[in-house]
């Protein structure tokens, strides 16, 4: 993948297989493929929005990413070092640089701690400052965040969604990081709030030079956030490229359909919007061939028998589809 910038994370083959248990021996009889060999690029410095329908695999992907979850297979590298496979000291390093935004700010902060306990949370773990310099650090981190110092002593159920989504932004850029997952760090808000989380994670990008993932469902707001966008669907990426280029060039199917569903507010605008026929298969079943056959409204034979390769057909803009066959477009 061809670019200006520089790669920070290089995700390639990555696979997450859950076992489906059966029978009284609770062996395992089948896999539920939620993430199937998908690979990408993370530049320096952008938002890579990744889309999709609910149980399509996103998630799991950013989770997998960063070992919330393990991964079945795959390789991670963070500046050209492979990190899946360190050890250690240099893993730890690593991994300071690599952090997450949960989706539910409730269910990610511990209730029984104050936010001070909270954020002193990672210097502890890694070791890092003193404890005079680690409180100087945690009343930076609610300034920066802009929550004020009153909130300190307060617990997570005092505060309100915005305002432990907040305190969820802050943990991650505790410890400096370089690449932010943000697993729908916004669905859990109130639309009025959704704005405020967004400017914050925008500003803290320019200022702190930040890469994000950016895993969302909602693709209003990832057509604001991202410089690029990845469309995955039942476990693989079917189209990435800028998201200008997405917005109004999808190539895909899948995309296109996605796309058409988004609500515009102008009534005299009239927009074909394309219907899906049917449910999205089983993720423990996918159909053979290209995974999207059993509902693509341009389905053609080859579709139901040979899966597409993702393939570049523009500079950065890569399609998984058999209409785009390999040097045709
Ligand atoms: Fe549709 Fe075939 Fe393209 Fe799949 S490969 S999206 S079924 S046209």
């Amino acid at each position: 993948m061809e670019n200006e910038k520089q790669v920070i994370l290089s995700v390639r083959d990555m696979v997450k297989y859950f076992p489906i248990k059966g029978g009284l021996l609770g062996r395992t009889v089948g896999h539920v493929k939620a993430v199937d060999k998908v690979s990408f690029d993370l530049y320096e410095g952008e938002t890579l929005g990744l889309v999709g329908e609910s149980g399509c695999g996103k998630s799991t992907l950013g989770r997998s990413i960063l070992e919330i979850i393990e991964p079945t297979s795959g390789t991670v590298q963070y500046r050209g070092k492979d990190v899946l496979h360190l050890k250690g000291k240099e893993k730890k390093e690593i991994k300071q640089k690599m952090q997450f935004i949960f989706q539910d700010p409730a269910a990610s902060l511990n209730p029984r701690r104050t936010l001070e306990q909270i954020l002193l949370e990672p210097f502890i773990i890694h070791k890092m400052l003193t404890p005079e310099e680690r409180r100087k650090r945690v009343a930076e981190l609610l300034e920066i965040v802009g929550l004020s110092s009153y909130y300190i002593h307060r617990y997570p159920h005092e505060l309100s969604g915005g305002q432990k989504q907040r305190i969820g932004i802050a943990r991650a850029i505790a410890l400096n990081p370089d690449v932010i997952i943000c697993d729908e760090p916004v669905s859990a808000l109130d639309v009025s709030i959704q704005a405020q989380v967004i400017n914050l994670l925008e500003d803290l990008q320019k200022e702190l030079h930040l890469s994000y993932l950016f895993v969302a469902h909602d693709l209003s707001v990832v057509q604001h956030i991202s410089d690029r966008v990845a469309v995955m669907y039942l476990g693989k990426i079917v189209e990435i490229s800028d998201c200008d280029n997405i917005y109004s060039r999808a190539k895909h199917p899948y995309t296109i359909s996605l796309l058409s569903a988004i609500p515009i507010a102008d009534p005299e605008v009239e927009k074909e919007r394309i219907i899906l026929e049917g449910d999205v298969p089983s993720p423990a079943n996918p159909p053979k061939g290209c995974r999207f056959h059993t509902r693509c409204f341009k389905c053609m034979d080859i579709c139901k028998s040979e899966e597409p390769e993702l393939i570049e057909q523009e500079p950065g803009h890569f399609i998984a589809c058999h209409l785009y066959p390999k040097g045709e477009n």
